[in-house]
């Protein structure tokens, strides 16, 4: 595992092992940039902004994004491996949206770029009496990308390829749990033909450690930063003093609810992918599901029946994580009821060493128990009945977090009087996790600040100048 500073690879620093969750041993070393390689990072950044990089034009710059896209595609296997080692995920996900969704993050920009730049995008003339008007857009500067460990390269790419689109530079530090598929990212852009330093990529852990170093940098101009509540309020107060832009995509506690005239079927097949892909370490995952009562038996018999059934589901990410998704998993046992799991799976083999926890259903715990207002992260649902809409989304709508909800019903009108109505920023109808890249993504509440997606980060990473000339 090596660092990308200033151009070259490197792999100074303390090392720290790099653990495989699926049998909990240790099968690699990551090292840990020092402060003075985050200031080297961050000093190469702010030196690009000066050079070849300013004066590339929208439709090369877009050009380069997409030369990044082929370069992933072209080594498709190596980066499915990559990741599928890093965070025990199956293959089948991996390959079909962890990959290629980091691509089409790279494509989707440079498409959106090259839109623009025929677009006319500097000539905003609100009037043109007495006065010509024009809007510049101009990068921000360095940008800082911080990313978790749930989706690794998925969520650094959704950043970086933007922030790139909008002629920022990036220093990037991915989760200290997942750095391998960055690894690989940092290759394809050192091949990608782009000026010297654009991409500089750093490893270490969070707190008192490269990210803290380099959210809290004042050479950094912006941050975006995916992860955990806690952690976007730690860099948001790091950020304030030189006022530094933040985006933010944090944490979630996402509702379902499941009305009596929803198809019951595609409601549980629904829930079942909801609640339990990526073993419920995706932040869209719905960790909440109210029923309506007159269905609730018929709903809560069928999902623990799937959850009991499913197959090929992955580890947690780690010890630590695995000890916090059981910590959880316990109180619940002791003051509610365990329809599903609940408790670790045996496998006999060297799996039993690796960090798993069993899909699991539960039900009749209080609104104000852990369990249904703390986010877990894990493959945990937790089931109520419900008697009115309003009361639905009294309960969908509580909490701290607004990340995401999903709405099972046959009845048209309902699905649009209830959807705008969550207190969320992505509301599904009928589906979960249909994603069109164009549209805004990111959470209110705790959930998160400002939007991402499409022209939503192509406004976040620049900033539009207003030139007057007076006629
Ligand atoms: P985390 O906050 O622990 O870590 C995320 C990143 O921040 C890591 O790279 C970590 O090293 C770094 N970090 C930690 N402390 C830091 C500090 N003080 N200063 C600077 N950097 C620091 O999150 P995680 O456990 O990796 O990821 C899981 C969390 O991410 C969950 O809460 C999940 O809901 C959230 N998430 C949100 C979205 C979204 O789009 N809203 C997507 C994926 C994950």
């Amino acid at each position: 595992m090596r660092h990308y500073v200033g151009g070259g690879f490197d792999a100074s620093g303390v090392p720290f092992p790099l653990v495989d969750p699926v049998t909990g041993r240790t099968v690699g070393e990551v090292p840990a940039a020092s402060r003075e390689l985050v200031d080297r990072a961050v000093g190469a950044a702010r030196e690009a902004l000066r050079g070849p990089w300013a004066g590339w034009s929208p439709a090369e710059r877009s050009r380069a994004l997409h030369r990044i896209a082929d370069g992933i595609e072209g080594r498709f296997e190596e980066f499915v491996a990559a990741e599928c080692a890093d965070t025990g995920k199956p293959r089948a996900l991996a390959a079909t949206v962890d990959i290629p969704r980091a691509v089409a993050n790279f494509r989707s920009y440079a498409d959106l770029l090259a839109g623009r730049s025929e677009r006319s995008w500097h000539t905003g003339t609100p009037d043109g009496r007495g006065a010509l008007n024009y809007t510049v857009r101009k990068p921000l500067g360095v940008v800082a990308v911080v990313s978790p460990w749930n989706l690794p390269l998925l969520l650094l790419t959704w950043k970086v390829a933007p922030a790139l689109a909008m002629g920022n530079t990036v220093v990037a530090k991915p989760s200290e749990l997942t750095p391998s598929t960055a690894c690989l990212l940092a290759e394809v852009i050192a091949g990608a033909e782009l000026p010297a330093d654009v991409f500089q990529l750093v490893h270490g852990q969070g707190a008192d450690a490269a990210g803290q170093w380099l959210t809290e940098h004042p050479g950094v101009d912006a941050v975006a930063f995916t992860g955990e509540s806690r952690t976007g309020s730690s860099i948001m107060r790091a950020a304030a003093d030189r006022l530094a832009p933040v985006s933010f995509e944090l944490g979630g506690k996402n509702a379902g609810l499941v009305f009596a005239d929803a198809d019951l079927e595609r409601a549980v097949e629904g829930t079942l992918r909801s609640a339990f892909t990526h073993s419920g370490q995706v932040c869209l995952c719905t960790e909440r599901v109210y029923v309506e009562r007159p269905v609730f038996e018929e709903f809560a018999g069928a999902l623990a029946a799937g959850a009991k059934d499913l197959a090929g589901y992955g580890p947690m990410i780690s010890a630590a994580h695995r000890d916090k998704v059981l910590g959880h998993l316990d109180r619940a046992a002791a003051d509610g009821e365990v329809l599903a799991g609940g408790g670790v799976p045996s496998f006999g083999d060297a799996r039993d060493g690796g960090f798993w926890v069993e899909p699991t259903v539960l039900t009749g715990l209080p609104e104000d128990h852990p369990a249904v207002r703390e986010e877990i992260f894990g493959p945990v649902v937790h089931l109520a009945p419900f008697d009115t809409e309003e009361e639905a989304l009294a309960l969908a709508n509580a909490g701290p977090y607004g990340l995401a909800a999903t709405v099972w019903t046959g009845d048209v009108s309902r699905a649009h009087r209830v959807a705008p109505a969550l207190d969320v920023g992505i509301a599904w109808v009928n589906t979960w996790n249909l994603r069109d890249l164009r549209t805004p993504f990111g959470g209110v509440k705790a959930s998160g600040i400002g939007r991402e997606g499409g022209d939503h980060s192509l406004d976040f990473f620049s900033e539009p100048m207003n030139v007057c000339v007076k006629l």
